[in-house]
């Protein structure tokens, strides 16, 4: 009886730091989540920056139902066109830079509306069940190096705040579902393309849970026949047997030209008859996604251009000799195939590098033309005449003025010192 308050007021007196201390540091991350990432191995971390204060004032900030998953996006476009977009409707809460900068666009704990029309288990709107993450890049382009590090480090920080497991780390064409079209009849997967079936690597961002379910071919709303199946789903399954063929078919599919298997709605999914969505005919007639009454008639070879909102992102790609302009990268013209040895850019001081001589890719300048799958050039006096006469044929005229063989009357008149590129 005695020895109890004593016993007892010794081990409050041995336990009272501990406690103090325990307090002291979980007091910041049961108050605020976005003090952890801070503090997660700081020489380890990625820099953060915090934009949430480019949200609008009228953006109105409520905490999500649940925060059962985390949904992985590709932007489509650059950086500086990305953070616009995102933050003027708080439509994610991370941004990962190519150069593995993050950027916090609305805090964690925030519904940010990212996954629209979406389902994943029965469960329908996953954006009020997820925090969204968007990379900076295209579906059929490969993440760089700093943007998996990051990623991979933002993932784990939130898997351990949220307790989410790998297997409810999901892409966003996973989760994405779409209204029947004229090309599916049911509701189905496939209405959404990013961040890649064929180039995101679950591996690389820290998803290697062994459990069935963290797999890629894993759709419990297809398996349950709620919807129907995305198409590159069964490419992605060929890898698995036939690597050569796999890589056949991708890189067919993602250069975004009409052939008779990849139609309209396989390359722009739902915005396939958007007014963003660009077709640019054979024969070099140029129509919105809008504009077009027969999805019949598509001509196999017509190129599909997608998130072409301003007029100049039109003519960019559709010029003689198409042209970055401000707001638009080299992928946005050139595809997949802008990093390639015979693409070549012509920079408006007359310099010309190719794909491969390229290093830093955000800081192209405007008015650089972009000539993809071009031979290297030759001198004028020792070009073919023949391939001089092609349409499709460049002319770099010193010091640096580029000219399509289309408006050149007279090619005997051009300069001394001009080089010729050809098409492949
Ligand atoms: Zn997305």
């Amino acid at each position: 009886m005695v020895s109890k308050p004593k016993h007892f007021s010794l081990l409050a007196l041995v336990h009272l730091p501990v406690w103090l201390i325990c307090l002291v540091l979980l007091w910041p991350v049961s108050l605020e989540p976005g003090v952890l990432e801070a503090d997660q191995g700081s020489r380890t971390a990625p820099r953060i920056v915090d934009y949430q204060h480019h949200l609008p004032r009228s953006f109105r900030k409520r905490l999500r139902d649940t925060n059962r998953y985390i949904v992985l996006h590709s932007t489509e476009s650059g950086l500086r066109s990305a953070l616009n977009t995102l933050s003027r409707r708080g439509h994610s809460n991370y941004l990962v830079a190519r150069n593995g900068t993050i950027y916090r666009i609305l805090d964690k704990k925030y519904r940010s509306h990212h996954a629209g029309l979406s389902m994943w288990n029965g469960q329908t709107n996953i954006s009020s069940h997820s925090i969204g993450i968007e990379l900076v890049g295209y579906h059929n382009d490969p993440f760089t190096d700093a943007q998996y590090r990051s990623l991979k480090w933002l993932i784990e920080v939130l898997q351990r705040v949220y307790d989410i497991p790998d297997y409810h780390v999901l892409e966003h064409y996973r989760v994405a579902y779409g209204r029947p079209n004229r090309w599916v009849k049911k509701l189905h997967r496939g209405r959404k393309k990013d961040p890649g079936v064929f180039n995101f690597s679950r591996a690389r961002a820290g998803l290697t849970s062994k459990d069935p379910r963290n797999s890629v071919l894993y759709d419990p709303d297809v398996q349950a026949g709620r919807l129907i199946r995305d198409p590159d789903i069964d490419i992605a399954r060929v890898r698995l047997v036939d690597r050569g063929r796999y890589d056949e078919e991708v890189a067919q599919l993602s250069e975004n030209v009409i052939t008779r298997r990849n139609t309209a709605w396989r390359i722009a999914r739902e915005e396939y008859n958007w007014s963003t969505t660009v077709y640019h005919f054979p024969k070099g007639t140029i129509m919105r996604g809008n504009q077009i009454r027969n999805w019949d008639r598509i001509p196999v070879g017509t190129k599909v251009y997608l998130h072409r909102d301003r007029a100049e992102d039109v003519q960019a790609v559709t010029a003689a000799v198409p042209v970055i302009t401000r707001g638009t990268t080299a992928f946005d013209i050139a595809g997949p195939s802008y990093k390639r040895s015979d693409t070549y850019y012509i920079f408006p001081t007359g310099t010309i590098k190719h794909g491969r001589q390229v290093r830093q890719w955000s800081r192209i300048p405007a008015d650089t033309r972009v000539l993809v799958r071009y031979n290297a050039p030759v001198a004028l006096n020792k070009a073919a005449r023949q391939a001089v006469s092609q349409d499709n044929t460049v002319f770099l005229v010193p010091p640096n003025e580029v000219l399509a063989a289309a408006n050149v009357p007279d090619v005997s008149r051009l300069k001394s010192g001009t080089l010729v590129f050809t098409k492949k």
